[in-house]
């Protein structure tokens, strides 16, 4: 039996890059998966080209700033319940501090924090329910060691911790478990936008002298997200190449 079957989960933000990987490798291990986009057809694209025609993976419209929508695809994949929840989805707005606009500081904000937080409150109903579920939060190693230009990531990243350190005391007797991944370098569109110079500099400071790939993190997230996992919570994995030491 794979290590998944019969859990139902879902993965924000999951058409491209990490989220997608994360999709592929939860149906994978057998779970019923549900992925996100803002645009729902382009949700039910990427579903289509993991699922392969197994009709485990499907697609849901969530805009992450848009309370409604949260409530809605929450709604809509909590149905029949639901063990794993991963907050993927995030963005970056960069820039020195001295010049940044203030909805870009909001629109971070909104995205990965608020968004995020709104996501875990109506997630953990059906979990309390079930007396079970799986919490995996995606931050940054940006937001445990802060990156100049990234203010804004860095402190939503770095808030994600924060509170899902709290989730994770405010859960533990309910058999819940919030846990956070906090990859460095990964090859992926987010990354591809980063001045030439800067990923160089940052490539000659990862031990492992590679970028990670998407895969790599989803295997740490699916292990993270599994039964096996159960008495893991409130921790960080970073996944990092060595980049941290
Ligand atoms: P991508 O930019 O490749 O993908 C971002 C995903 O988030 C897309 O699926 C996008 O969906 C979704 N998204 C963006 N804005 C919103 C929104 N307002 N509401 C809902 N969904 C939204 O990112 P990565 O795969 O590189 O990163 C995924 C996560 O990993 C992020 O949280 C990122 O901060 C984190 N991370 C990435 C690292 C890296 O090196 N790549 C390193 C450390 C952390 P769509 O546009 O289709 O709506």
């Amino acid at each position: 039996m794979k290590r998944l079957e019969g859990q139902r989960a879902l993965v924000t933000g999951g058409t491209r890059g990490i989220g997608r990987a994360i999709a592929a490798r939860l149906a994978d291990e057998g779970a019923e998966v549900f992925l996100t986009g803002r645009r729902r057809d382009q949700a039910d694209e990427a579903a289509a080209a993991i699922d392969g025609g197994r009709s485990r993976v499907l697609g849901l419209a969530l805009d992450l700033t848009d309370p409604g929508s949260v409530l809605a695809c929450l709604g809509e994949a909590a149905v029949g319940g639901l063990d794993i929840l991963v907050n993927n989805a995030g963005i970056s707005r960069d820039g020195l501090l001295i010049r940044q606009k203030p909805e870009d500081w909001r629109a971070v904000m909104a995205t990965n924090l608020d968004g995020l937080a709104a996501c875990c409150r109506a997630a953990v109903r059906p979990m309390l329910r079930a007396r079970y579920g799986r919490i995996v939060n995606m931050s940054s190693i940006v937001g445990l060691r802060g990156n100049a230009g990234q203010t804004a990531y860095a402190a939503s990243k770095a808030g994600i911790v924060g509170f899902s350190r709290a989730l994770a005391k405010e859960l533990a007797r309910r058999n819940i478990t919030v846990n956070v991944v906090a990859p460095g370098l990964i090859e992926t569109d987010m990354t591809r936008e980063l001045p030439r110079r800067a990923r160089e500099a940052l490539q000659r400071a990862i031990p492992m002298a590679r970028p990670g790939s998407a895969e790599e993190v989803a295997a740490a997230v699916a292990f993270l997200a599994s039964p096996e996992a159960s008495y893991i919570t409130g921790a960080v994995l970073e996944i990092t190449g060595g980049l941290a030491l």
